[in-house]
């Protein structure tokens, strides 16, 4: 009888995702549905940032609860618009964007300012955080909801309003998202979405006199060119860009615990992860056995059509990522790296881009594959003799978003802690997230944090008031 009821739903659900994909969708703005995006529209803000921090919080948390209540379209939708795994989608990105969107709506009514004892004479002075006003957020598609989200909550929290723009590849789930801030109540304005290319609607929106501040989250060569419009009027700007993190597995490691975190590192998403452990560093009394046991692992993942529960890696995004990952996978052959799995496509398995999960051993670090970020299904794995060489050669990158250590010994975790070059450094464990915990780049990663109570910075400004007490 459950059973029976479990399959309705699923029907149901796949009949609504369905419905959903065929209908053709415009860009939500002011709260109605639009097919073109003309300057005068106006973003009410004034609405929002006067409402109650409680009656935002309220509405905040009223728009996660029907996310959960969506989950599974929410979840397939993005699975089917980019090739996540739906278990990664149900289980994973899913839930975590309605985590992060009650964790947020708890901070709209704890956004304080503080006293300061200044010493200039008899004043009283505090501060207040206020909005940083009108968002543009742009975003990958790489995780469309849950990008989206990390922008929106922090957003609606701090009390801006918000005009995002998805990737080309993977608007969907952000689509349907706004049908449901319409749902929820929102004011109408408060959250828009544009849809279309970067160079146009993107730069568009970063170059408009009426956006404050523009998050991104995308490469790092998109987020130069964004700073340098966003200069010529001082906007804000915060930068969530690539990443090349490195895996240093030690000699004392728990050797199973580190290859299958190992694997999950560069091959969860099909490697389509800002973090993706690209580079393994493994002690080298302990290489050989490693490297075997990692081939083993690839050979044995489960690559095939998304939406089946038992795939573990689905297609890359598009026939462009396709080849540019092909073309890596080329440049390690021509370069001397050895193929240890993978290293060709899946034609057999239906309409879609599929590669081999892939491990490359005997890479040096003037290799192609093992300095730029491939985003893709494709590891590099080095031997390295001491600590300090694995700590140099792993810092010894442009990027610093994130970095995994497995080791036993505690004083190894925290030197390598401390002296990692990366916004997050996992110790045992990789590909670890939560709403508290703050995310983002050292070096051409970026800056700003998202996540935590550190994403408030950046969609607050800091007003200081002077009283006089004369
Ligand atoms: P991308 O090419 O930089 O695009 C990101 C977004 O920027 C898309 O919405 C894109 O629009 C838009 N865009 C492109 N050109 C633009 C322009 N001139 N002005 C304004 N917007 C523009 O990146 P992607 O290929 O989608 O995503 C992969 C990259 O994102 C990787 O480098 C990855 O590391 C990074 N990433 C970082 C994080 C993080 O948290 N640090 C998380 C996820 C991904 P269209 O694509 O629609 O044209
Ligand atoms: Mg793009």
């Amino acid at each position: 009888m459950a059973e029976a009821i479990f399959l309705e739903q699923q029907l149901q659900t796949e009949t609504r995702v369905q419905g959903f994909i065929s209908r053709s969708h415009q860009h939500y703005i002011d709260g109605n549905w639009v097919s073109s995006v003309s300057g005068k529209s106006a973003f009410r803000g004034k609405d929002w940032r006067q409402m109650s921090p409680q009656a935002r919080s309220t509405l905040i948390w009223r728009l996660a609860d029907l996310m959960a209540d969506h989950l599974e379209e929410l979840a397939q939708l993005d699975s089917i618009d980019m090739g996540m795994p739906i278990r990664q989608a149900q289980y994973g990105t899913t839930p975590m964007a309605v985590d992060h969107m009650r964790y947020m709506a708890g901070w709209a009514t704890k956004i304080e300012g503080e006293t300061i004892p200044v010493s200039a004479g008899n004043f009283f002075n505090y501060t207040v955080r206020q909005p940083v006003g009108v968002v543009g957020a742009i975003i990958p598609w790489n995780f469309p909801l849950l990008m989206a989200v990390w922008k929106l909550g922090a957003a609606l929290a701090a009390g801006c309003t918000v005009v995002l723009k998805p990737a080309e590849q993977s608007p969907l789930s952000v689509l349907r998202l706004a049908e449901l801030v319409t749902e929820a109540g929102f004011p109408p304005g408060v959250v828009n979405v544009v849809t279309g290319y970067g160079p146009e609607a993107g730069a568009a929106l970063v170059a408009h006199p009426g956006v404050n501040k523009v998050s991104f989250t995308g490469s790092t060569e998109v987020g130069k060119s964004i700073m340098r419009t966003a200069a010529d009027r001082m906007a804000r700007v915060s930068m969530e860009l690539g990443g090349k993190s490195p895996n240093i597995i030690c000699a004392d490691a728990n050797l199973k615990r580190a290859i299958s975190g190992a694997m999950l590192g560069i091959f969860m998403n099909q490697g389509e992860v800002c973090s993706a452990g690209s580079r393994i560093y493994v002690a080298r009394e302990i290489y050989d056995q490693a490297l075997e046991q990692m081939g083993d692992y690839a050979n044995r993942m489960r690559v095939g059509n998304p939406l089946d529960p038992k795939t573990q890696m689905g297609p890359v995004v598009s026939e462009e990522q396709y080849q540019r990952v092909l073309g890596y996978i080329d440049s390690a052959r021509r370069e001397g790296a050895s193929l240890v799995a993978g290293g060709e496509t899946l034609p057999e398995a239906g309409s879609g881009f599929y590669i081999k999960p892939t491990v490359f051993a005997n890479v040096t670090d003037t290799m192609t594959i093992s300095r730029e970020e491939i985003f893709g299904p494709v590891v590099a794995v080095m031997p390295f003799d001491d600590l300090e060489e694995a700590l140099e050669r792993a810092n010894s990158s442009e990027y610093g978003l994130a970095a995994g250590v497995w080791t036993e010994n505690v004083r190894t975790a925290h030197y390598l802690a401390q002296n990692l070059e990366a916004g997050t450094v996992w110790i045992n464990a990789y590909h670890i997230y939560d709403a508290a915990a703050p995310w983002g780049g050292f070096k051409q990663s970026g800056f700003g944090r998202e996540m935590g109570h550190h994403a408030l910075e950046l969609y607050t400004e800091i007003k200081d008031v002077w009283i006089n007490l004369q």
